[in-house]
């Protein structure tokens, strides 16, 4: 079994932010990030919604600008991710089983990047985070959407909330880092 270090050391994200709308763009060119994971669910769209808003639109439309090349990764079913891929123009991965690696895999082959070139963007720290970190990817945790939820979600962050706290306490993560994204609630 893993060492609970060891573990703890894999749910840190690299980065948290507010919103997808705040990539700090050269910040991850700087890195050589230049392949995007994106969740779905709760970071870029509202849960079960179907609506792909002008923002996020606009979004893949400047981050292309910059040259980075993007990828969806969701656990949701296959029409509803296609869907959204179709209009925002990306290619998608569905039933992803984050934070199984599989998905990952497909999707920086997809991308034609490496681990080290590729950042994931979600707002979970059990699929989204834990997953990107197995992968040795850049990760990057969103405040959630909205709190309108998949009933099982809801559970996860009621664990979540425990998980930052632990980071918290064994000083792996900051507080005023978590603050900043908004997060202060959660811990
Ligand atoms: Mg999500």
């Amino acid at each position: 079994m893993m060492p609970l270090k060891t573990f703890y050391h894999l749910l840190c994200p690299q980065l948290f932010l507010r919103s997808v709308f705040d990539l700090p763009v050269s910040q991850l060119k700087d890195r050589g990030i230049r392949g995007l994971i994106f969740d779905l669910d709760n970071t870029l769209l509202y849960w079960n919604s179907c609506e792909v808003t002008g923002d996020a639109r606009k979004l893949f439309r400047q981050l292309e600008h910059e040259g980075f090349l993007s990828c969806l990764v969701s656990n949701n079913k296959k029409t509803r991710v296609e869907s959204v891929a179709q209009v925002l123009n990306l290619p998608a991965i569905s039933k992803a089983r984050k934070p199984s690696r599989r998905a990952f895999r497909q999707a920086l082959a997809t991308l034609g990047t490496s681990a080290k070139e590729t950042a994931v963007v979600g707002d979970q720290l059990f699929t989204d985070v834990l997953g990107g970190n197995r992968m040795g990817l850049y990760t990057v945790l969103v405040k959630p959407l909205s709190k309108t939820e998949f009933i099982g979600t809801r559970l996860m962050r009621y664990i979540e909330r425990i998980a930052l706290r632990q980071l918290i306490k064994r000083g792996l993560i900051e507080k005023p880092a978590l603050e900043k994204a908004g997060r202060a609630k959660l811990c």
